[in-house]
C-alpha cells in the first residue's frame, strides 16, 4: 500500500533541465485565494505570500472532540477566505484549490505525528457525483496521498442512500439517522482483506455536525479497518476574531440594558 516517497518535486537544481529552469524563472503560478501571480521565492506553489498569512489555519486546535471513537483533525477553521476557495471548488471548478489546501493538510499529518497506510475520500452517492462532475473528498484525497507518498482507496466504500440538499441544514439527531446506514463496502473488494488491521484516513471537505464523517467511517470500522478522520476545514470549537468577540460583548451590553 506504501508507495516510494516521491522526489518529483523536490528535483534539486542540479537534476533540472535547462528549459525547466527557465520555466520556473519565468513562469509565476497563479495564487488560488486572490489570483494574482505569485511571486518568488513562493512560501507554498499556490498560495501568495499576502494570502498564505490569512489563512484560517487552526494551528494547535487541530484536533477535535466529537464523541466518536475515530480521532479526528482538522487544518483549517471553515472562514474566509478558505470558505470562498471551497465553495468555489465545488460551483466553478477550481480544482487547483486542492492543490493548493490539500499540502497543508498533510502537514497536519506530520506535526500530529499520524501514520496512516492508505487514504479514503468520504464518497458522494453516484447521483450527485453525477451531476458534480468530481468528489472534492477524492481531489483532496489525491494531493494528499502524493504529498504524503501514501495510496489512495478508491471503490471500497460507497455511498449508498442519496439524501437531498435541505437535509443538510436538519437537526444533528435527523441528519444521523439519515445517514445511519448510507455508507456501505463493496464486499466484493479484495482491497478490504488488505486494509484490515491497518490504518487508514478518511478525509472529507468540510465538517459540520460530523453525521457525514462519522457514518463513513462506522463499515470501515466494522470490518476491522483501523481509522483516522480529517477534513479540511471545520468550525467546531469556534475561533473568534477580535471582531466577533467585540460585537458579541457589545450585544452582551445591550441586552443588560
Ligand atoms: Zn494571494
Amino acid at each position: 500500500m506504501r508507495k516510494k516517497r516521491s522526489n518529483r518535486r523536490r528535483g534539486g537544481q542540479t537534476g533540472k533541465s535547462l528549459r525547466q529552469q527557465f520555466v520556473d524563472f519565468y513562469y509565476h503560478p497563479y495564487c488560488a485565494v486572490c489570483d494574482r501571480a505569485v511571486q518568488p521565492p513562493p512560501p507554498s506553489p499556490f498560495v501568495c505570500r499576502d494570502c498564505l498569512t490569512v489563512l484560517p489555519f487552526r494551528m494547535d486546535r487541530e484536533r477535535l472532540s466529537w464523541g466518536h471513537p475515530w480521532r479526528l483533525f482538522a487544518t483549517f477553521y471553515y472562514r474566509e477566505p478558505l470558505r470562498k476557495m471551497i465553495v468555489s471548488m465545488k460551483f466553478s471548478e477550481r480544482i487547483d484549490r486542492a492543490e493548493a489546501i490539500a499540502p497543508f493538510m498533510c502537514g497536519t499529518l506530520v506535526r500530529n505525528q499520524i501514520d496512516v497506510d492508505a487514504v479514503i475520500p468520504v464518497p458522494l452517492h453516484k447521483k450527485r457525483l453525477s451531476e458534480r462532475g468530481y468528489n472534492q473528498a477524492a481531489l483532496f484525497a489525491r494531493v494528499l496521498a502524493r504529498e504524503a507518498g501514501i495510496s489512495v482507496v478508491d471503490g471500497v466504500l460507497y455511498r449508498d442512500i442519496h439524501t437531498d440538499r435541505q437535509s443538510e441544514s436538519r437537526t444533528v439527531k435527523e441528519r444521523r439517522r439519515q445517514l445511519a446506514d448510507a455508507f456501505k463496502l463493496d464486499q466484493r473488494s479484495p482491497l478490504i482483506d488488505e486494509l484490515r488491521g491497518r490504518q487508514v484516513l478518511l478525509i472529507d471537505d468540510v465538517l459540520t455536525t460530523g453525521a457525514t464523517l462519522s457514518a463513513a467511517a462506522k463499515p470501515l470500522d466494522e470490518a476491522g479497518i483501523r481509522v483516522i478522520c480529517m477534513v479540511a476545514a471545520s468550525d467546531k470549537e469556534k475561533y473568534q476574531g477580535y471582531h466577533e468577540t467585540i460585537k458579541d460583548w457589545t450585544s452582551l451590553l445591550d441586552r443588560r440594558i
